[in-house]
């Protein structure tokens, strides 16, 4: 455990013995189960009920392969079983990384030099280029499949001790983003499945079940953070995350049973009861700015205002499209 204390040279956490897949994402995977286990003191309760009452299966299915993003995740509606794609997961990481990355290093360290009147903080151009440099890579995997470069971008298993903050701090928000993400299809499973399985239904009741779904994964997540709020900032930002990530396959926001992305980002950061100066303004500012510039939809991002409510502009713009 040496590396916890490491401030230079290579830290690498990939053990072949315990890591299965051929993605650097690997070394998360675990962690992924125990945080979604742990969504909540008495989570894991709940679950078991959910496996010997409701037929929830037992295994979260990772489908291992160097192919394209096959699916975003989801449960399968005959064996209640749900499904992550290691390619998405690789995905999910690298939008984590960009967004924090850009959020610190262009919002919030810029912020914190001039209140205090000079450079507390350092601003690394190269750190902001690779995070960019990472977002096309994330966009890459939807089109074709291409090998993560360890040696040259950033990653969760091999990285320099010098730049550790950039790589596990978005760990702690993408292990989030995951455990929202499977609270979601959880409660699909608790409370949907049955119900779609015995009957036909509209598209417009599968966009209440999605609702309902990302309501209660939500108000389940933030059953898990501590009287002390030290993981408050984790969770937030984690769901904030996610919901983004679903936004750079398409220019547009609608779907036939999902309700829109934008939509199911304002619900959520209401829900979270966020504070004005929260970071997660800030952070669904970049994330949908990075989508508007990827399609080129013209939207501005109005700076003269402040962070939620430039948000609010945003997404009025978005809803004018
Ligand atoms: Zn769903």
């Amino acid at each position: 455990m040496e590396w916890i204390f490491k401030s230079t040279g290579e830290i690498n956490h990939y053990n072949p013995h315990i890591h299965e897949g051929t993605q650097p994402i690997r070394v998360l995977n675990h962690m992924n189960v125990h945080m979604f286990i742990n969504t909540h003191p008495n989570f894991a309760e709940e679950l078991k009920k959910a496996i010997n009452e409701n037929g929830l299966s037992s295994k979260i299915n990772i489908v291992f392969g160097e192919t394209r993003i096959e699916r975003t995740p989801y449960i399968r509606n005959d064996n209640k079983s749900i499904y992550l794609d290691e390619t998405f997961l690789s995905y999910l990481w690298c939008i984590c990384h960009t967004v924090w990355t850009v959020y610190i290093q262009e919002i919030d360290f810029p912020r914190c030099n001039s209140l205090n009147g000079k450079e507390v903080y350092k601003i690394d151009a190269q750190i902001t280029e690779k995070a960019y440099d990472l977002f096309d890579y994330a966009k890459s995997l939807i089109v074709s499949y291409s090998k993560w470069d360890v040696d040259k971008m950033p990653n969760p298993e091999k990285y320099q001790a010098e730049y550790r903050d950039f790589i596990e701090q978005p760990n702690g928000f993408y292990t989030e983003a995951i455990k929202f993400i499977l609270c979601h299809e959880y409660i699909h499973a608790i409370k949907h499945i049955d119900e779609i399985n015995a009957g036909e239904y509209e598209n417009s009741h599968f966009i209440e079940f999605e609702k309902e779904a990302d309501y209660e994964a939500i108000e389940l997540l933030k059953k898990g953070i501590f009287p002390n709020r030290i993981n408050q900032i984790a969770v937030h930002v984690g769901i904030t995350l996610g919901i983004l990530s679903m936004l750079y396959f398409r220019p547009n926001t609608d779907a036939p049973r999902h309700p829109n992305t934008e939509d199911r980002l304002v619900v959520a950061l209401n829900q979270l009861e966020l504070s004005d100066d929260s970071p997660c303004w800030g952070i669904a500012l970049i994330g949908m700015d990075l989508w508007a510039k990827q399609f080129d939809l013209g939207i501005n991002w109005n700076t003269e205002l402040n962070e939620k409510e430039a948000f609010e502009d945003f997404i009025a713009q978005i809803k004018a499209l």
